[in-house]
């Protein structure tokens, strides 16, 4: 096993003390069901033939076809996609969706590529894997790198073997049997999870600050909605560089800055900041929604917030969590607080399936009520036994997988 999957094992352990798992149990829910990994040769423009790594970690379906996004990164590898497929089947039980867990992947910076390599990549990618997904089996959607562009090309190429299947794939653009609201829909989550906490403590989200790493889809949706939740973003980061405000970014005048300029550095309203001056800044909330291991051992103890919300997969290590558990900041796990993205993913394939369309007032407050009534859960049981959220979090979606496959029964 490799130390990353070995590390974020820990916070699986600590639940699984909680709920007395055995451990066979453990074994059998911590094994992916089918791990595979496959050979993407494509034809680049130049003519030359250039060979991927694709990845698709099957790792749970207790509970039902499995879900997961698919990544094109250049950190992508087999500890990464698996450690993320089981961050799926916690994340879609925590929500309570009729989905297991799943998660794929190829090894490549999609900037380096022409927009007809990159069509070439996923559909050959689909070629090797239609196979073993499916409306029924594992749906994959947008993660990292990916869009609802990706999504177009995969439905595309997953039809030509398998006749109309629009429910193959989530995230799809509008006019491809896509949902109103999926592209907002993980930032949004973040932001009704993070005002149902103020909400819970007595709170207003209302003129609380935070600092936001990462400005890509989730990013943005999250900082939009918090502008307009009454939140003064005063801090983010991105790969190109940052801009701080104290007064509060105006995030409406910085969204057409960023198409233009290809990031927030050197947005004319604030001053730069670098991504180590945003993790110590001095703000109620940060919100890593970048990649994962952001916030170590190395990171964590410069952090000033009181609060920390994970819009980004696995961005805190058990090191940190232990740090930010001593010095009593409060964090909102992943698997709840970014579960809105596969929660609207859910929404897609029902209308998919069912042949309608909902409109975007239905998504957003269907949305809403997912969002709140799990964090609702999460917070009761941590207060009953008097855990962490993060924990609280695990036991809630661990506990229902495990039910499931107890009930099931393996013969
Ligand atoms: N990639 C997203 C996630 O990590 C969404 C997955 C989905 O919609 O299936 O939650």
């Amino acid at each position: 096993m490799s130390d990353a999957a070995s590390k974020s094992e820990l916070f699986f352990h600590k639940a699984a003390d909680h709920l007395g798992l055995s451990a066979r149990m453990r074994t059998l829910l911590l094994t992916p069901e089918r791990d595979v990994k496959v050979q993407v040769a494509i034809r680049l423009d130049n003519g030359e033939i250039e060979t991927f790594v694709g990845y698709r970690v099957q790792h749970d379906s207790a509970r039902g076809p499995m879900k997961g996004g698919l990544r094109y990164h250049p950190q992508v590898d087999d500890a990464e996609v698996r450690t993320l497929a089981q961050l799926m089947t916690w994340k879609t039980a925590v929500v309570d969706l009729p989905y297991g867990g799943a998660k794929g992947g190829i090894a490549i910076d999609p900037r380096t590529l022409s927009r007809a390599e990159l069509e070439r990549l996923t559909r050959k990618f689909v070629d090797q894997i239609h196979d073993m997904v499916g409306p029924d089996t594992d749906i994959p959607a947008p993660d990292m790198g990916t869009n609802a562009q990706v999504m177009a090309w995969f439905m595309n190429q997953y039809q030509k073997h398998h006749g109309f299947q629009p429910a193959c794939v989530t995230g799809k653009p509008l006019e491809l049997h896509g949902c109103e609201g999926r592209e907002e829909a993980t930032g949004r989550g973040v932001v009704i999870v993070t005002e149902r906490m103020f909400h819970r403590l007595g709170q207003k989200l209302a003129g609380k600050t935070v600092a936001l790493q990462g400005f890509g889809n989730v990013g943005s949706h999250c900082a939009n909605l918090l502008f307009e939740r009454g939140a003064r973003v005063v801090a983010i980061t991105d790969q190109q560089g940052g801009v701080q405000n104290p007064a509060g970014l105006d995030i409406p005048a910085l969204m057409p800055y960023v198409k233009e300029h290809d990031g927030v550095a050197g947005f004319p309203g604030g001053k730069p900041l670098s991504n180590e001056e945003l993790f110590s800044a001095p703000v109620d909330v940060l919100i890593p929604a970048a990649l994962g291991g952001q916030l170590t051992a190395e990171t964590a103890p410069t952090v000033q917030a009181k609060y920390v919300v994970e819009a980004a997969n696995d961005p805190t290590t058990p090191e940190a969590d232990e740090i930010f558990l001593k010095k009593g900041i409060t964090v909102v796990p992943d698997i709840l607080a970014n579960a809105g993205g596969v929660s609207v993913s859910y929404f897609e394939w029902v209308q998919n399936r069912s042949v309608v369309h909902w409109p975007l007032e239905e998504i957003r407050s269907r949305l809403e009520t997912r969002m709140s009534s799990a964090f609702d859960a999460v917070w009761q049981i941590a207060n009953e036994k008097q855990v962490p959220l993060r924990t609280a979090a695990y036991i809630l979606g661990i506990g229902r997988v495990a039910r499931a496959t107890e009930l099931a029964g393996v013969s």
